[in-house]
């Protein structure tokens, strides 16, 4: 049976080879281990491993799991990656370190005043829904521009760069085509904010093609901690 600890050491393996694959230096990418619906003593495996970035997507478990392990473990770097309404802003501002899906002035407001002062700002990446489904979360490509100007202005919240989930598709024009965009806009963002450096794609099923368009943090799940119920 494999552990936990192979899985991060497989991961890391696929991450350095395709960042060879398209001669990018693969200290550029970051694994997030996405440990929802995950119990505490896998986050602890996972860190005996050497992991130290995490990914939540609820809000009330999440909560819980940095308060249960920020004492002993205050290097981890809790990042919220789940969907936020904004009457549980305050949680993500006053426990976490990174906010991966951010889309509305109104959250991005809101997590500024309520982020405590002794705390570091909050890292943030502006959510982009690239295939403009309805269905899926985050702004428009046309919205980006705005939205960077609102974060940029708050000073409790740090500019970080764009979070995507791309259509998960066999249709490999597409799949390019998605990614490309979204690593132009991070480009033209990255250009326009030097606090901008974080393009946050690519998944366990396109990690190789996010890295080749310059994802530099791919959220891993599944293939470390095993399936969720
Ligand atoms: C759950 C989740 C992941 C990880 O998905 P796996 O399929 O378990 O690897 C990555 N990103 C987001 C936004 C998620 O919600």
């Amino acid at each position: 049976m494999t552990t936990i600890a192979d899985r991060i050491s497989i991961a890391q393996s696929q991450i350095t080879q395709a960042a060879q694959n398209c001669s990018r230096n693969s200290e550029e990418v970051t694994l997030l281990a996405v440990s929802k619906t995950k119990p505490i003593e896998d986050i602890v495996a996972a860190y005996q491993a050497g992991q130290r970035c995490f990914g939540e997507n609820y809000v009330q478990e999440g909560e819980e799991k940095v308060i249960a392990l920020s004492n002993e473990y205050p290097d981890i770097e809790w990042h919220f990656i789940g969907p936020l309404q904004s009457n549980k802003s305050r949680i993500i501002a006053e426990h976490f370190d990174w906010m991966h899906t951010l889309s509305r002035e109104k959250i991005a407001k809101r997590l500024n005043d309520q982020r405590p002062d002794d705390k570091n700002p909050l890292q943030v990446c502006i959510q982009v829904n690239i295939s403009d489904e309805a269905s899926k979360s985050g702004v428009s490509k046309q919205e980006v521009a705005q939205l960077a100007t609102v974060i940029d202005s708050l000073p409790h919240l740090t500019l970080r760069g764009l979070m995507a989930i791309p259509t998960a598709t066999t249709d490999i024009g597409l799949q390019k085509q998605e990614f490309s965009q979204l690593e132009h806009l991070y480009l033209e963002l990255k250009q326009q904010y030097p606090s901008v450096d974080t393009l946050s794609m690519g998944m366990s099923n396109d990690l190789a093609i996010a890295i080749e368009h310059g994802s530099t943090m791919v959220r891993i799940g599944t293939a470390i901690f095993g399936s969720r119920k």
